[in-house]
């Protein structure tokens, strides 16, 4: 038998292994974890909307009316009126002809992948997309082929030499890198070279683009461009699940297809109508946004200046590169001692060599909250001196 045993000691030595943190009450930056106040820099509740009472107060309401259980699956008896208003206000909010609710981010990019692409296929992948993407990509049993982190040159080489259907998949804002996508390149080089575009637009739903429409609509690029978006809810827009929008054949086309759509049970429609309650405060205040783009260039600026070396993101994902994966883990480390939270990211989720603290920052976080990060990051810059000593 395998030595499972074995394997995590090595985890261990190589501080690679991974511990749960437990945390109580409401999720907003101040956490309550071990029964200690830490301020957190570090999840995606990009607009502050997880914890916000209007939802709370939706979902409450719309249990009482139709119970919790989503009881059945929705191709048998679980679609309910709630997931198809859903449904159609994705559909708008997006600019979609109509759009389809998955469970999960995770499930909607694996059922989507694996819908669209099959044997014979060939799937274009840019090598730092979502796990959940590169999932998809295998049970597709499509051939993948990877190509560098945004290089469309590269791609078009790739596509010029490949036959057959091709699918090109991409997040649109890369959640360990920040950095958004060549979307309107990558959606000319699909149009030229026949491949169906997916794009993965997780982090930039709600928080990006007119009215927090992402990634994709900050660039006017229409349902032609992109014929398949999936986005996630659980992240900006502050509740659960995911959906994919466009053309009403390929939503219909999933429908029948997408196993991780058919046979799963339907979410519980009190969160649809609470996810609807929140596009509607998403869509309309604006000033959340604003503030976030505040936040995020006083960080840069501040931990520039400090000497931190930051990847160029506009986003709400701000990584702080080290490197060394006990480099990352004593940074972070010393912040927690500060009551900063902020999670030391290792391999395999980003490269060998490129561990680093995911900073994530959200309209929920005050000015001052950010400064006592950078007043903590300023405390704790000398750890890095350490190493960059060492290497001379
Ligand atoms: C978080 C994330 C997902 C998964 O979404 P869940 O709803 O959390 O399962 C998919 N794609 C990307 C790019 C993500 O960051």
């Amino acid at each position: 038998m395998r030595d499972f045993a074995a394997e995590l000691e090595q985890r261990r030595q190589s501080g690679l292994y991974r511990v749960r943190r437990q945390v109580s009450g409401p999720q907003q930056p101040l956490l309550v974890s071990d029964g200690r106040p830490l301020l957190s820099f570090c999840s995606n509740d990009y607009l502050g909307m997880a914890s916000h009472p209007e939802l709370s107060r939706v979902a409450a309401g719309a249990m009482q009316a139709n119970g919790l259980g989503g009881a059945a699956s929705h191709l048998i008896c679980g679609h309910h009126d709630a997931h198809h208003q859903l449904e159609q206000r994705l559909a708008s909010f997006t600019g979609r002809s109509s759009a389809l609710f998955f469970s999960t981010g995770y499930m909607a990019n694996m059922g989507v992948i694996a819908a669209l692409a099959g044997r014979g296929d060939t799937i274009f992948s840019d090598r730092l997309n979502h796990a959940s993407i590169i999932d998809g990509c295998i049970l597709s049993r499509a051939r993948v082929r990877r190509y560098p982190h945004g290089d469309t040159e590269a791609l078009e080489a790739m596509l010029k030499s490949t036959d057959g259907h091709k699918l090109v998949v991409t997040d649109g804002v890369f959640s360990m890198d920040g950095d958004i996508a060549p979307l309107a390149e990558l959606a000319r080089l699909c149009r030229r070279h026949e491949a169906l575009l997916v794009v993965d637009d997780a982090h930039g739903i709600g928080v990006l683009g007119p009215q927090g429409r992402g990634s994709v609509a900050e660039l006017g690029l229409s349902e032609e461009d992109v014929p398949v978006l999936i986005g996630t809810l659980g992240k900006g827009i502050g509740t659960s699940g995911a959906f994919v929008a466009g053309p009403e054949l390929l939503m219909d086309y999933l429908v029948q297809k997408a196993r991780t759509y058919i046979y799963t049970t339907a979410m519980p429609p009190a969160i649809a109508s609470a996810t609807c309650a929140s596009l509607d405060l998403v869509e309309h205040e604006q000033h959340r946004r604003e503030h976030l783009v505040k936040l995020i260039s006083a960080f840069r600026q501040g931990a520039t200046e400090m000497g931190y070396e930051l990847m160029p993101s506009r986003t709400p994902i701000q990584p702080i590169m080290v490197g060394d994966n006990w480099m990352a883990l004593a940074l972070s480390r010393a912040l927690e001692e500060r009551g900063l939270l902020v999670t030391a990211i290792r391999p395999p989720t980003v490269p060998e060599g490129e561990a680093r603290l995911r900073v994530t920052l959200s309209a929920a976080h005050a000015m001052d909250d950010l400064q006592q990060l950078l007043d903590g990051l300023s405390d704790c810059r000398h750890i890095l001196n350490a190493r960059e000593e060492q290497v001379v």
